[in-house]
């Protein structure tokens, strides 16, 4: 997997957080702390990571792009920056630990999860210019760990920043999120992000348009699709289960759909050479991260058929191919029905996001997809 970029001109889409950053690059004028959102595989990670590249080095370009060849440059590059620190939460929460030393670590974690901030925080650079932390799901901290972390970010030493990474704002703990200066990363669109996987990854043309319109505005997700046939299979698959949901009559099996909807969500995507990679998966089985994903899938399919219903150019849907099984769907649930599916799957996705059990969840779902 290739390292994140560390160049503002590898990322691809997002010109105005961009503008704002090397501004902030260029003046000096920089915040303790910055909450970059937007959904899985925008990118939040890669512009974090070229942003902490241009923080640190030692001589930024006069468009506030690192230099590529300075000693902080270089250690980025090879990956072994001891400055620029990726805060990844253990399991599915980030633990106080894990910021600090000293609140009972537990065997298996990894040594260098550990107490990050506290050991470095009082130390100021030496290869670059600033020590930045990269908190990759903020929105995972728990509440002792947020609060112990408002601590620092409320008198940070002059040269650490902070940069989290959440899907929305209202996800991070409000007294974290009004200290931060807040850069929302929205969705690319769907030519940007084809083009790009077709010259800086050498994608074929006529895949490289596919994943684009799967991606649906993510890069990362783009290529995932790319660079992960199975990913490719799934969205399949996907299409297959949603379209024998739209068949189903009432008496049709909800807990099997159920659980063949958790066999499938098994892919889970990591943004562009994401070094964290997904999140930590509980055991074997399905993860958080891949059933949001395929409740994605299942939406895009729901979508694509009450765009079809409301007598949408077919130009305009994700499932390019399936307008047959869609136009089928549209006819047999109608526009409202389709309403509420769509109702439906955006309401159990969220009690995944939240944390609800996932076997639970499917089960809710699929019942009432059946039932609506
Ligand atoms: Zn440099």
């Amino acid at each position: 997997m290739p390292t994140l970029p560390i160049f503002f001109s590898q990322v691809v889409g997002h010109e105005m957080a961009l503008r704002l950053l090397r501004r902030a690059v260029v003046s000096g004028d920089v915040a303790h702390a910055y909450l970059f959102t937007g959904a899985a595989g925008v990118g939040k990670h890669t512009v974090a990571h070229t942003f902490a590249a241009a923080l640190a080095c030692l001589y930024p370009t006069p468009e506030g792009e690192a230099c590529g060849e300075c000693d902080s440059c270089r250690r980025l590059m090879h990956g072994s920056h001891p400055e620029i620190h990726t805060i990844a939460p253990y399991s599915e929460q980030t633990l106080i630990w894990q910021l600090w030393d000293g609140h009972s670590v537990p065997r298996e974690a990894k040594a260098h999860q550990v107490g990050v901030i506290g050991r470095t925080i009082h130390f100021a650079p030496q290869f670059g210019r600033r020590s930045v932390y990269i908190l990759t799901r903020a929105e995972t901290l728990t509440e002792a760990a947020a609060n112990s972390l408002l601590k620092t970010i409320e008198e940070p030493p002059p040269y650490a920043v902070f940069l989290l990474l959440a899907p929305m704002p209202e996800d991070v703990i409000e007294t974290i999120r009004s200290r931060c200066q807040w850069v929302p990363l929205y969705p690319v669109d769907n030519h940007t992000i084809g083009e790009w996987l077709i010259t800086r990854h050498g994608v074929e043309p006529l895949l490289a348009q596919r994943c684009a319109l799967l991606a649906q505005g993510c890069p990362g997700r783009a290529w995932s699709f790319a660079t992960q046939p199975q990913a490719l299979k799934l969205w399949d698959a996907l299409a297959d289960l949603a379209y024998a949901v739209s068949e189903a009559r009432h008496t049709a099996p909800a807990l099997q759909l159920a659980e063949q909807l958790r066999s499938l969500a098994t892919v889970d995507i990591a943004e562009e050479g994401d070094p964290a990679g997904p999140p930590p998966s509980k055991g074997k089985g399905t993860t958080r991260g891949a059933m949001l994903l395929a409740m994605d899938a299942l939406c895009a399919w729901f979508r694509d058929a009450l765009w079809i219903a409301c007598g949408g150019d077919s130009r305009g849907i994700v499932y390019q191919g399936d307008e047959q099984r869609l136009s089928r769907a549209s006819s047999n649930m109608g526009v409202e029905r389709l309403m509420r599916a769509l109702d439906t799957i955006l309401d159990v996705r969220r009690a995944v996001e939240g944390n609800a059990n996932v076997q639970l969840a499917t089960e809710v779902l699929m019942m009432r997809l059946l039932s609506s």
